[in-house]
């Protein structure tokens, strides 16, 4: 089925659910047994009803279902946060001693997480630049390396890493964090990836109105111990929750085609003005890996970076001028955000006229004049600071 209708009915079983169209909200933390025996049973792992809504929930269920099939998938545990599926990911697979290659730019609270959190686990790490590819990865392995972690697109600076090439380096399982392309726009599994995780607060919920996250694999092994460890530190997800994040995906394919459809002529029209010096959008030729996206991706998605001439204070000039495009962080969402990694998130590692724009479902036409309206407040911005330096 296609991806459109497999995100509209995804998960979807009225006949489960008094023929509710809407999977309804099982807003209950523990559940009934109709006997003793049929307690036993659920315990046991014998029989499928529900027990208590940190190990299960019919709700949560449904959402774990749907985004398992988009990814094509055969399971999938759907967690508090995407954090909560990248820690869920490392304490099931990672053991004291174990060592663990990433590519970088990643998700900077993930390289916290893996710098200062695991390390203090006991489990070490080697970072490589994405775009050096497999070729850094399989240099960085080592004995005790037992899991390769990868973010494409990454954040912030859209380089892609090559997942096949990444794919069975040493027998080692591939992570790969999906939250930037989607499923819609990009499936790791079937591209040789263990485990695809997301942050749902972006483009699966899409509405800046939810945080979530999900875990996604091919062989059930991994997804009972990602289950199991999710459930023993208690990072799984709340019903409620669960409903909006399955609200969302209903209209994932519909929000991300004209977002796209948005961020490519956006793309276009920022690479043509002269106040940016780049720009990093894998729908672009000029994207120093636009081959891999081609290949990889069947679209380029909505989130895209570029350099402004005049460095951290052009940046703040462009934040605080854009008007129907909102100044926060976060990506995926109906509605464009903008953001200025060098004063806000990334604080290392970044170049400081670098913005990351989340392009969302508006009219293009005031996406457009919003920017070109702001864009010219830095350029008289940048001229009065040179009248005053030539004073
Ligand atoms: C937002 C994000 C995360 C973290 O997700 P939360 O829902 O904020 O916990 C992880 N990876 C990427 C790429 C993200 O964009």
């Amino acid at each position: 089925m296609g991806l459109h209708t497999k995100a509209i009915h995804a998960g979807l079983q009225p006949e489960k659910h008094h023929g509710a169209v809407s999977v309804p909200i099982y807003q209950s933390s523990t559940f009934a047994f109709p006997s003793a025996e049929e307690g036993a049973a659920r315990f046991a792992g014998d029989s499928e009803g529900p027990i208590y809504t940190r190990l299960g929930n019919p709700t949560v269920q449904a959402l774990e279902e749907a985004v398992a099939e988009l990814e094509n998938g055969r399971g999938a545990v759907a967690t508090a946060t995407g954090m909560a599926a990248v820690s869920a990911v490392f304490l099931a697979m990672l053991n004291q001693g174990d060592h663990i290659v990433s590519t970088a730019p990643i998700y900077g609270a993930t390289r916290k997480l893996i710098e200062d959190r695991l390390a203090r686990l006991g489990v070490s790490s080697t970072f490589v630049p994405a775009i050096e590819g497999p070729e850094a990865i399989r240099s960085a392995i080592r004995p005790r390396t037992r899991l390769i972690y990868i973010e494409t697109p990454a954040n912030p600076t859209l380089d892609l890493v090559d997942i096949e090439g990444a794919a069975g380096i040493g027998k080692i399982p591939l992570v790969v964090d999906n939250t930037f392309a989607g499923p819609h726009l990009q499936r790791p599994l079937d591209l040789g990836a263990d485990v695809v995780l997301h942050s749902m607060t972006k483009s699966l919920n899409g509405h800046s109105d939810v945080v979530a996250g999900v875990v996604v694999a091919s062989d059930p092994a991994i997804i009972r111990s990602v289950r199991e460890a999710a459930i023993a530190w208690g990072l799984t997800m709340d019903p409620h929750q669960a409903w909006l994040v399955l609200r969302g995906i209903r209209t994932l394919g519909m929000r991300v085609e004209r977002a796209q459809a948005n961020a490519i002529e956006i793309a276009q029209w920022l690479e043509g003005h002269p106040l940016i010096e780049w720009v990093s959008y894998p729908g672009l030729p000029s994207h120093r890996q636009y081959d891999l996206a081609k290949k990889q991706m069947s679209g380029p998605g909505s989130v895209l970076a570029f350099e402004l001439r005049g460095g951290i204070e052009a940046g703040r000039v462009l934040m605080n001028n854009v008007r129907v495009i909102t100044l926060a962080v976060s990506l995926g969402g109906v509605e464009s955000l903008i953001e200025h990694p060098a004063s806000m998130t990334h604080k290392e590692n970044v170049t400081p006229g670098l913005v990351r724009l989340s392009v969302g479902c508006e009219d293009v036409d005031d996406l457009r004049a919003d920017l070109a309206q702001a864009l010219e407040m830095v350029a008289q911005a940048r001229a009065k600071a040179a009248s005053l330096d030539g004073r």
